[in-house]
């Protein structure tokens, strides 16, 4: 049986399927991923995005890491998330796990989105309870108010993107309870290598990955695809749909 249809029938046949997806889903939109080898990290330091560096060096954190969140603004969704938002309209996909900040997800017009790492699209102060849309802290950031300050106390605005040395968001627990209640997973454009969502995966009976690379968890899956995820996902629907 070829793997295209092999997924689809696992996916026909689970009672409860969360979808994980990382970075490697939103290439197809433009955005670089974080570890593949044209990934962000040949030229981004990773702490660049680090809550010691948004308080300790605000000056690096808003002309390094903030950067990314800043052309996050007007990339748009791509067929792979187009799929997605299908699989969940005909009742297949339960839950949408994104390790993403793109927003993407909800952009291609899904509703169950449980954003773990996060979101781009809004910010909060770090004193009060303020909380606006990004382009307040962009505007202030263009015209060189750095950091950007909160409207209301004048404390330093931050983004609503879990960094480096956050605590996790409520949205990883609801996850977490989301893979508990699954038969079956379907992971998406993940190294599953970012701790602690990677030990997710192990929570659940069936797996099937997309990544263009191996992944750690490969052995275990019913299914490995390492081709492109737009066109598989976009596969995937037409298969159950010929079913
Ligand atoms: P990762 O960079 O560790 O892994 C991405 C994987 O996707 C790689 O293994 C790569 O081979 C694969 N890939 C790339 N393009 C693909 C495609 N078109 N189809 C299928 N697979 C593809 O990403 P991760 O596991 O999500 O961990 C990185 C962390 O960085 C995440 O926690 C995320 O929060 C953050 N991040 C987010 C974005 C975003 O919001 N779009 C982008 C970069 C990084």
């Amino acid at each position: 049986m070829d793997l295209i249809k092999k997924a689809s029938q696992i996916i026909k046949e689970s009672n409860y399927m969360v979808a994980l997806t990382g970075a490697g889903i939103s290439t197809e939109s433009g955005i670089p991923d974080f570890r593949s080898p044209r990934g962000l990290y040949r030229e981004m330091p990773e702490d660049a995005l680090s809550r010691d560096v948004l308080l300790g060096d605000p000056e690096r954190f808003y002309s390094e890491g903030y950067i990314m969140l800043k052309e996050l603004d007007e990339v748009q969704p791509n067929k792979g998330h187009l799929a997605m938002a299908e699989l969940q309209k005909m009742g297949y996909l339960n839950e949408i796990i994104t390790q993403n900040i793109d927003s993407l997800h909800t952009k291609a017009g899904s509703d169950r989105v449980l954003e773990v790492h996060g979101e781009s699209r809004g910010i909060h102060c770090s004193s009060c309870s303020y909380q606006g849309p990004f382009s307040v802290m962009r505007d202030q950031v263009d015209q060189g108010t750095v950091p950007p300050l909160c409207p209301d106390c004048n404390r330093p605005l931050r983004p609503n993107v879990v960094l480096f040395g956050d605590a996790m968001p409520p949205a990883f627990d609801q996850a977490f309870r989301a893979v508990e209640k699954a038969d079956t997973m379907l992971v998406v454009g993940s190294s599953l290598r970012v701790m602690p969502v990677a030990y997710l995966p192990r929570q659940v009976n069936k797996l099937i990955i997309i990544n263009n690379e191996p992944t750690p968890y490969d052995s275990i899956a019913e299914v490995a695809i390492h081709v492109g995820a737009g066109k598989v996902l976009s596969d995937i629907v037409q298969a159950l749909k010929d079913a």
